[in-house]
């Protein structure tokens, strides 16, 4: 089947400009002649290894990942390992990115990301990303790049001011060429990933403009639970992130999680445990938000039937944060356990992980070569295929 007859009719799909909070639901679509096809259902997404991750990527993209890579509804899976993006604001230091690689290949395993149904790569061997790179710059202006409020927010947190580095502020550009290199369809993540899929799909909506249909328009894919969308620090700051170190990160064990959560902030205004509790901003109900499940009540704190009756208690007044710490504390651990087991698994067999990556790289870098070759075509910069610079 025509790959470009695929991305023609996926950008067909919806409107240029906005980010549908969904997936693409039916793989058969309309092809403009009525005749019907199917598009392939293709999943991009990564992690930049500068620290190993933590329950705010659990819960913003690693746990989607992994219930859509068991759906079985998609074609092609790919997780990436983000460290050519992560060297953009760690160029003085290879080490420590080269060290994360490793840490989060294993994280990813840990959560139960299945190398025979998904494939795991690192960023920076795969060239073609690189060079699909450079012809998107042309795409977009410098003030588009500073309006985007992601890049605006990390340029603040990272002091970088009037010093920031060229690679970093074009980001969002190689983002949006690793996700049209696999013309994935969906892509799960946090919500600060939301300008960053904007920016991508005005960059397919141009090259396609400009150059002819050629990239596949990619939908965003968010998690359903708002408390999810992003989890904040530990230290109640807007989102946990390994650059802040106010992380619970999936790796830790479990004493060092008791130990994070009973020193978690809560609500500064309770003061004594009678006093009244505000739920809003209160980080530990915002984690139980985020990992409560239906029997964990019935489990481990029977006499609530549901966080509505918790959160109304603690409103009152009368229910001290320890308490509630030590529930969430249960809560969490139930969920990290498993993974904790499957890392010590796999950091036992190191080997198989290198290999699960060399493999997985050598596969994203041809399928990548094959969109970048569709898109030298698309731009007539193809000269030496059938003698092309000839005609
Ligand atoms: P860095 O500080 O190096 O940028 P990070 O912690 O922000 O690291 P990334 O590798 O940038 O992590 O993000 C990987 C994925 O995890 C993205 O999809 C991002 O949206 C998601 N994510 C990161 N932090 C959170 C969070 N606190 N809540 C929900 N999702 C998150
Ligand atoms: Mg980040």
């Amino acid at each position: 089947m025509n790959a470009l007859i695929f991305q023609r009719l996926s950008s067909l799909q919806s409107p240029v400009f906005s980010c549908r909070r969904v997936i693409i639901d039916s793989i058969l679509v309309d092809k403009p002649k009525g005749v019907r096809i199917f598009m392939k259902k293709i999943i991009l997404t990564g992690d930049r290894p500068t620290g190993r991750l933590h329950i705010g990527h659990y819960v913003g993209s690693l746990s989607e990942r992994v219930k859509l890579q068991n759906t079985g509804a998609f074609d092609e899976i790919y997780f990436m390992i983000a460290d050519a993006q992560a060297l953009t604001d760690n160029a003085d230091n290879p080490e420590k990115v080269r060290q994360n690689i490793m840490q989060v290949a294993l994280d990813y395993l840990a959560v139960g990301i299945d190398p025979s149904k998904a494939t795991i790569f690192i960023q920076s061997q795969v060239p073609a990303l690189a060079e699909l790179t450079v012809y998107y710059m042309n795409l977009v202006t410098v003030s588009r790049v500073q309006r985007n409020p992601t890049v605006k927010a990390e340029i603040q947190q990272k002091n970088f001011e009037a010093s920031v580095p060229v690679g970093f502020f074009c980001y969002p550009i190689s983002q949006a060429a690793d996700i049209t290199a696999f013309h994935a369809t969906s892509v799960p993540v946090g919500e600060d990933q939301e300008p960053m899929l904007e920016q991508c799909r005005e960059i397919v909506h141009k090259f396609n403009e400009v150059y002819g249909e050629t990239l596949t328009m990619p939908e965003i894919y968010l998690s359903k639970n708002a408390a999810r969308l992003r989890l904040p620090g530990l230290d109640g700051k807007a989102k946990m992130s390994k650059s802040l170190g106010n992380c619970i990160y999936l790796a830790d064990d479990e004493k060092t999680v008791q130990q994070k959560v009973m020193s978690m902030y809560t609500d500064p205004t309770h003061l004594k445990v009678s006093d009244p509790g505000h739920i809003e901003g209160n980080t530990v109900f915002t984690y139980l938000d985020a990992f409560i499940k239906p029997d964990s009540f019935e489990k481990y704190w029977p006499e609530y039937k549901n966080l509505d009756e918790l959160k109304a208690h603690y409103q009152r007044g009368g229910l001290g944060d320890v308490k509630i710490k030590k529930f969430l504390n249960k809560v969490l651990q139930e969920e990290l356990r498993p993974i904790r087991e499957r890392r010590a698994y796999w950091e036992e067999r190191l080997p198989e992980v290198y290999e699960i990556l060399k493999e997985g790289s050598a596969k994203a870098a041809a399928k990548a070569q094959q969109t970048l070759d569709e898109v030298k075509a698309s731009m007539r910069i193809d000269y030496f295929t059938n003698d092309n610079l000839l005609k």
